[in-house]
């Protein structure tokens, strides 16, 4: 077994629960419980990814050995892992939850790296903590695949996100009630390890704070400021460095990588499904992939989580200002450590404004132009949104059409796009004439700005994928794999390498949702149950 350099800041930073029983409790005071990850019969590696393997110093022999295999499963640890599962709370549609914590997740230890980075492996589905609740600490097959590959796509999109390293059947059966109707059965167990710099959540404050714990509360934004914000301190260390002043630059570096997340989210078309502040990641990172989906046709009020149907909370259209509402939960949390909350009030208060005119700019690099003004592009996005919606439209394949208008003319802009429409028929005169319309300013708009058709399509080529995570091929996967063929697993795992290069022989990657697709449960529609 390879030797990997292992540290614990975070452990020796927070206090531990003192009771090591694996019984499910209350746990009062500490940071995290420690816990073993439980041995599975019959593990099997079915996918890794080479890139996380290599960040954490691992080649490919290794991925293919024997110890990697039960490491990542669950049945073996590496000399100085010291595994743990995290403590925290929550807000779950809006409601305070109470403790939740790593009910299947166990972290096995922070690995520094030979380039000086640090990274958390994580093994989500690894057996009972005292966080389960009611639960049974483990994940199937679907969901952990689902993971894998979104994890995996999303960082090679440019979303932040938390990494996948590994993808294990654990070879036991797992009951699961997919829609919460009744229909039990069983699938494969799986585990997968994720990798990130930290997996401290909104939650993890909030359940100091709402225990009144304000010495912990305190230790862990020291850690957390110390470890993973140290360009706050300005090159000072010492606990004496840190003050309200720190908090304050801290909680607006952590608005800003939200924001930054959630235009990401937007700008690919991305649905997360369950923003509850359990998953919301101090480090703006894409956390906790469940019921998540990609938007095939463009509708801001679609959200594939059948638990989120009758408020559709967590749809495409509302994540910008869910993300406000946790930061605000956030805010709330750490308001005891302030004197004056005012200051703390006023940067939450500019999160909308910030991310407006963050959105701004991403829209105008999605249409191709060289910068957002305010004039022109306002009325022009608005009603490209609307339009968008006017019939059902493919929002992956008309951007990346978009790009492919070689003369300023809206029939010929017209033309590019006929492939986004998911029914030829609907778009019907009327429809037709809005969008002549809408083409007519959109290529006044590109000739003002004079760059070469070239040019721009380049430049919206990086911006707009090729290829996303389309719902039903992760469903086409999982199918395959259930019946013991990766191939699908493989291959979406290898073109979402690369999704803003067109790819020959990839077309089938590319292509609008088919019909079949359109209302069978794990295409369209997914429950928290996983
Ligand atoms: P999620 O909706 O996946 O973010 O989960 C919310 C909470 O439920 C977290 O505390 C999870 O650790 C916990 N949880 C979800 N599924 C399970 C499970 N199968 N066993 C134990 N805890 C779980
Ligand atoms: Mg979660």
């Amino acid at each position: 077994m390879k030797n990997l350099n292992f540290n614990h800041h975070f452990t020796n930073s927070l206090p531990a629960d003192d009771n090591t029983s694996n019984q499910r409790r209350q746990v009062f005071e500490a940071g995290y419980s420690w816990v073993k990850p439980t041995a599975t019969c019959q593990p099997e590696l079915l996918i890794y990814s080479p890139e996380v393997a290599n960040s954490i110093d691992l080649n490919q022999e290794d991925c293919q050995s024997v110890w990697f295999k039960e490491v990542f499963s669950g049945n073996a640890l590496m000399d100085g892992m010291q595994p743990y599962a995290m403590c925290y709370g929550g807000h779950q549609f809006g409601n305070w939850a109470g403790q939740l914590g790593d009910g299947r997740a166990i972290n096995l230890g922070e690995v520094l790296n030979q380039a000086g980075e640090a990274w958390v492996l994580q093994l989500k589905g690894a057996g009972a903590t005292p966080y389960s609740r009611t639960a049974d600490g483990l994940a199937v097959l679907r969901s952990s695949l689902r993971e894998f590959l979104c994890s995996e796509a999303m960082f090679h999109l440019g979303v932040p996100t938390t990494r996948a390293l590994s993808l294990c059947l654990t070879g036991e059966q797992v009951m699961r009630d997919m829609f919460y109707d009744g229909n039990a059965a069983y699938e494969k167990g799986a585990v997968v390890c994720r990798v990130a710099p930290s997996f401290l959540r909104f939650g993890s404050f909030q359940i100091f704070a709402s225990r009144h714990d304000f010495a912990n509360l305190k230790r862990l934004m020291h850690y957390t400021i110390q470890s993973h914000f140290p360009y706050l301190l300005k090159g000072k260390s010492g606990e004496e460095h840190i003050d309200e002043n720190t908090y304050l630059a801290w909680f607006s570096e952590v608005c800003a990588l939200t924001k930054t997340m959630v235009v990401h989210w937007q700008r690919v078309g991305f649905v997360h499904g369950v923003m509850n502040t359990d998953n919301m990641s101090i480090l703006g990172l894409t956390i906790d992939y469940g019921p998540y989906g990609w938007l095939e046709d463009y509708n801001p009020d679609w959200t594939p989580n059948t638990t989120d149907k009758q408020f559709h909370r967590y749809a495409f259209g509302k994540q910008a200002s869910i993300c406000h509402w946790n930061l605000a939960q956030l805010a709330q949390a750490i308001a005891p450590l302030f004197q004056d909350i005012t200051p703390l009030q006023a940067v939450l208060d500019a999160f909308m404004v910030d991310y407006t005119q963050a959105e701004q700019h991403m829209m105008a690099e999605k249409l191709g132009f060289k910068a957002y003004q305010a004039d022109s592009d306002a009325a022009l996005c608005a009603d490209l949104i609307a339009l968008l919606q006017r019939v059902e439209t493919d929002m992956t394949i008309f951007y990346r059409d978009l790009a492919n208008i070689t003369a300023f003319e809206p029939s010929q802009c017209w033309h590019v796009i006929q492939d986004a429409f998911y029914e030829q028929d609907a778009a019907n005169d009327q429809v037709k004439q809005a969008w002549m319309a809408w083409f007519e300013r959109y290529v006044q708009r590109l000739q003002a700005d004079g760059l070469s058709h070239e040019l721009r399509k380049k430049n919206m080529n990086q911006v707009n994928p090729k290829y996303v995570l389309r719902n039903y091929l992760a469903q086409l996967a999982i199918d395959q794999a259930d019946q013991g063929d990766m191939t699908m697993l493989h291959a979406l795992r290898d073109v979402l390498r690369q999704p803003y290069v067109t790819q020959e022989g990839k077309e089938s990657f590319a292509e609008k949702r088919p019909e079949w697709a359109r209302q069978r449960a794990g295409c369209s529609m997914l429950s928290c149950s996983s």
